[in-house]
């Protein structure tokens, strides 16, 4: 017989992974410890938006079922979050979104269906901006996400729940999407990290699509470990996705020991300039030297179109998302009003109710930049100065293997700070939009905390297909400093 396991508020999804294995805990009592730990704090973080208990006991179950047949693989059984982007069958997928809310999915998204493969089990659905439109997950329809290391604190959006989650160690690991920085910030808020890949490497087939060309799936946890084990799971080809890149599989756990030794790390000089929090300078200033002691070289480099890149993001996202959310209507699935007088009345309707402010913002701000007459000076001009940007990088990676900086301006604002004011609200996306624009992976690692206590993610930034060695100097990193050990204290009263 063996000893009651109990969750330790720091266990990694390669720690679970080996008890697992050991047979130290079955699949079933992990996910019961997990769903008890939620039950008893997510009320004060609101991260999810659907639980199943008999759902999730059922997976778990059959993962240990599987396992007990010798067909078990490294992650079979260990707990994750799905976003509520990501089409799952039998989960209601709602996005965020009243227009959605009575929605349960006929399918699996790939991701969904790759991570079931894996033995995942699923915990539930995680909370998110509406659409995933936002950069403080005040955006849902199911109320704003907290911040687990301050209540009053936004969590960072759209992944807020993923991210929130994770941090408050309700869950190893989160699925999780970024269009314009939803997985960097969010980790980078809650102290947790985050990998969001090369444009085209986790396919976007049964994920509810906003702005196609820039969305992206990735992994947040705890380590840049158990994001290279999730990233083993979710990437790779899928015919579904018409963007889905043809390539041979990679394991993305084979770099992580390499040594730093002759690492060029790039800082970009706007990315440093008027608009930085003097507490997120000091942190980034503190990581790097981090790096310099494991013998990386910094180079000064310029991303010159840097602050371009915020109203070209800003018309190119609505534009797509205007297209991609024509099709909720109310006639085929989604939220139809009660009452109208005609079709035209029930589209608009159903609509209107449908669709928060945010989603309606950048529905209208889409058609206006995508019509006849304004095409030319917004859309296309936008389209150039994305080309602009990723030529940026492009000079940037003759000088250096990988850019560090930060994630965001501050860390983070408090609920309500900025939601009366989209512009400052989008200033906020203003180092992480470049890299999605370029269709660059990003990833944000936990790095040290602001003055009140609040986290602050380190940005690293590689060239294409650079995720093997992002992650590398991720855990190296990971392994001199203890931030990403650091978990915030909730009280379960
Ligand atoms: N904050 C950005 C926006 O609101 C990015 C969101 C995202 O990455 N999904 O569009």
């Amino acid at each position: 017989m063996r000893g009651k396991y109990e969750i330790m508020i720091n266990s990694t999804l390669k720690m679970l992974s080996g008890d697992l294995a050991a047979g130290k805990v079955s699949a079933e009592e992990l996910a019961k410890q997990y769903l008890q730990r939620i039950d008893a704090l997510n009320p004060q973080l609101n991260a999810f938006i659907s639980l199943d208990h008999e759902r999730t006991l059922a997976e778990a179950r059959a993962a240990d079922a599987r396992r007990a047949r010798g067909e078990a693989g490294v992650l079979t059984g260990v707990p994750l979050v799905h976003k509520d982007i990501f089409c799952q069958q039998g989960w209601k997928t709602s996005c965020g979104s009243r227009m959605l809310d009575n929605f349960v999915s006929p399918y699996d998204a790939t991701v969904v269906e790759r991570c079931a493969k894996a033995g995942l089990v699923t915990l539930g659905r995680a909370n998110m901006d509406e659409f995933a439109m936002g950069s403080s997950n005040e955006n849902s329809w199911y109320g704003a996400v907290k911040n687990p290391w301050d209540l009053t604190a936004i969590p960072g959006g759209s992944s807020g729940g993923s991210a929130a989650a994770v941090a408050a160690r309700l869950a190893p690991v989160a699925t999780a999407t970024d269009t314009g920085g939803s997985i960097r910030q969010p980790a980078s808020h809650c102290g947790v990290t985050g990998i969001k890949p090369t444009y085209g490497v986790v396919s976007r087939f049964g994920m509810v699509a906003f702005a196609s060309s820039l969305d992206q799936g990735g992994p947040i946890a705890q380590t840049a470990e158990d994001c290279a084990l999730m990233l083993n799971v979710m990437a790779g080809f899928d015919a579904r996705d018409s963007t889905s890149l043809e390539r041979a599989g990679e394991d993305y756990t084979r770099d992580l020991d390499q040594s730093l030794e002759g690492l060029r790390i790039g800082l970009p000089r706007e990315y440093f300039a008027e608009g930085l929090s003097a507490d997120v300078a000091r942190v980034i200033d503190d990581a790097v030297a981090e790096f310099r002691k494991l013998g990386a070289e910094i180079v000064e480099i310029s991303l010159p179109n840097t602050e371009l890149s915020i109203p070209a993001y800003y018309v190119i996202a609505p534009a797509e998302a205007s297209s991609n959310l024509s099709r909720f209507d109310g006639v085929r699935y989604g939220h139809r009003a009660s009452e109208y007088r005609d079709l035209a009345d029930m589209y608009e309707k159903s609509r209107a109710e449908g669709f928060g402010s945010e989603v309606k913002r950048r529905i209208m701000v889409g058609t206006y930049v995508l019509s006849h007459g304004y095409y030319d000076a917004y859309y296309l001009k936008a389209q150039k100065i994305r080309r602009l940007v990723s030529n940026d990088f492009q000079d940037a990676f003759r000088e250096c293997d990988v850019i560090l900086g930060p994630v965001a301006p501050t860390a983070a604002f408090n609920i309500g700070e900025k939601s009366g004011d989209q512009v400052q609200m989008y200033l906020s996306d203003i180092y992480t939009l470049s890299v999605n624009l370029a269709g660059l992976p990003g990833m944000s690692v936990p790095a040290g905390f602001d003055g009140q206590g609040r986290p602050v993610g380190l940005q690293i930034i590689g060239n294409y297909f650079a995720e093997a060695k992002m992650l590398n100097v991720a855990h190296r990193f990971q392994q001199v400093t203890d931030w990403h050990t650091r978990a915030p204290a909730l009280s379960s009263d």
